[in-house]
């Protein structure tokens, strides 16, 4: 039996009294919790959910804030033997009746204040018991857990069982239910521990959503599998994170998370110093934030890319690589190497590698693929290729050097008058002429081209730049087919809870525009 929780609690330093996670409270206070109030917090949970008698593989949903307790929750369901769901928070009402019909959770965990509808719509759903979890300790779920002993042994758990179902962002489409085992996040986990050189005394401030691949499973196991405290803040706030950067050594944000810290002043060397690593996910890192990053306080940041569906695939260096001829370098606008155990490769449009350098479709096979869609089994032969590869959905190239550069979704490509046009091609472009912060570039039905490129881009504080002067500046620097047909000035770029940019609602926006 591998149950991740038993994993991850035989890393647990030997003095349970010693604090596991200093959590920080709206008033501006500290809690510290213990790993024995892990250990033990978890254990009361797991019994009361071993309590109700639920059958193998029954879903937990949880759509609550985020919060230490909630954190205990998940372990709770790790050791119970049932299949943790997390759900993003800013879900509303149309939302949740989509995933709690899909899922059919036996246990639905949510906040207080939503418990009426969400009741409603879970036991239409076939759900058994609904309990509620504020951030502030409060609700059922502790109010019942408390009378459960503080004692429990994880249920037998083997590599092939299920662990959790995470709802991809739902960027592309509809969320699908991405069905992660025990051995998928424990030998990526260990994975992550090794490539990333997690030593004894790291402390990792934890700033990010726990309802999604990037908090919940990269940050959080890391910390644990580690034996790791945490700094806990329940809410991204750059001034805090700043503040707890002398008492901590590693950070893992999602891109807008660095350029909101790169705007407050109290960013500097000195306050970085004690910090050993900065790591980077979720959505492309801007090339001027690694460098701006690089500048102002001396660090390099570590890209890497995953999915729900995978977990980690890729990363940046953190040391010498010896399967890359000892290569460190941490490259800006690459996502570094297939991880160790990951395989990588770019096939064209007819299911053929390509070459180093050539740009196609990036699919992966390892132990950290996840086992299918949870009730779509088209969808999930349509995501596999004959000889067992996943396709990932993204485009890309590896260089002769090894380094993975993601440059877009297969989805976000744009094919004007027969030719493919690399949205992330054009949008770094764009980004380096005077004036613009950052872009976005959506392919719209076009008569002619049968598809054209529409350019949205914000612009730098205080510039105002010219859209037909921009188009202008790209036309004597590409092809003419790669150049957008019409550019717009926006105030920002719509993006979701995982700093990724909706190019579905910038494509719906202006799908008109030559129709
Ligand atoms: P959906 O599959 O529902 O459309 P999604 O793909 O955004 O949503 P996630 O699984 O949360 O849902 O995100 C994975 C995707 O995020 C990857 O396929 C990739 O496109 C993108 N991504 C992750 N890390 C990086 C990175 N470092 N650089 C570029 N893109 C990244
Ligand atoms: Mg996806």
């Amino acid at each position: 039996s591998i149950n991740l929780y038993s994993a991850l609690r035989a890393a647990f330093p030997l003095d349970l009294d010693g604090t596991a996670i200093e959590a920080a409270t709206p008033a501006g206070g500290w809690l510290h919790y213990t790993w024995r109030d892990l250990e033990r917090g978890s254990a009361r949970i797991a019994n009361l959910l071993a309590s109700l008698e639920l059958p193998a593989g029954s879903r937990i949903a949880v759509q609550v804030e985020k919060s230490v307790e909630a954190l205990m929750l998940y372990l709770a369901t790790l050791r119970a033997g049932h299949v943790y769901l997390p759900l993003n928070t800013a879900y509303q009402s149309g939302e949740i009746e989509y995933f709690v019909g899909n899922a059919e959770p036996a246990v639905v965990v949510c906040t207080p204040v939503n418990f009426g509808w969400v009741s409603r719509i879970a036991f239409a759903a076939g759900t058994q018991q609904v309990y509620t979890l504020d951030d502030e300790r409060g609700g059922s779920l502790l109010e019942r857990a408390v009378h459960f002993s503080d004692e429990h042994e994880p249920a037998a758990r083997g590599a092939d069982d299920l662990a959790a179902i995470l709802y991809t962002s739902g960027t592309t489409g509809r969320s699908k239910g991405a069905m992660l085992t025990h051995g998928n996040l424990l030998t990526n986990a260990r994975v992550l521990q090794d490539y990333w050189g997690w030593r004894p005394g790291d402390v990792l401030i934890h700033a990010l959503p726990i309802f999604h691949v990037h908090g919940l499973f990269v940050a959080s196991h890391g910390a644990l599998l580690n034996g790791s405290k945490m700094i806990w803040f329940a809410k991204f706030d750059p001034r805090a994170v700043i503040d707890a950067m002398p008492r901590a050594s590693v950070f893992m944000g999602v891109p807008t998370l660095y350029v909101r810290m790169l705007a407050d002043a109290r960013l500097t060397r000195e306050a970085a110093a004690q910090m050993r690593l900065f790591i980077s996910g979720s959505a492309p890192l801007l090339i001027e934030t690694f460098r701006q990053w690089q500048e102002r306080t001396g660090h390099t940041i570590l890209e890497r890319y995953g999915m729900s569906e995978t977990i980690m695939l890729t990363s940046n260096p953190y040391g010498p690589d010896a399967r890359h001829g000892g290569q460190h370098e941490r490259r800006g606008g690459t996502v570094g190497f297939p991880l160790p155990g990951v395989g990588l490769r770019v096939m064209d449009d007819g299911g053929s590698p390509l070459a180093a350098g050539e740009t196609g479709h990036i699919q992966v096979r390892g132990p950290n693929v996840f086992k299918g869609y949870w009730r779509m089994p088209e969808k999930t032969a349509e995501e596999f290729t004959a000889d067992g590869w996943f396709r990932t959905g993204d485009v890309g190239l590896v260089d002769a050097r090894g380094y993975v550069t993601i440059v877009g979704r297969s989805k976000d490509l744009i094919i004007s008058g027969g030719y493919n046009v690399y949205p992330a091609e054009v949008e770094a472009a764009i980004n380096e002429l005077p004036g613009v912060a950052e872009s976005a570039v959506v392919g719209v039905p076009h008569p002619d081209f049968g598809e054209v490129g529409v350019a949205v881009l914000v612009a730098r504080a205080g510039a105002q730049p010219d859209p037909q002067a921009i188009l202008a500046a790209l036309k004597s620097q590409m092809a003419n087919y790669k150049v957008p047909k019409q550019c717009f000035i926006a105030g920002e770029l719509p993006r979701n809870t995982m700093g990724k940019v909706q190019k579905n609602l910038l494509r719906e926006q202006h799908k008109a525009l030559f129709a």
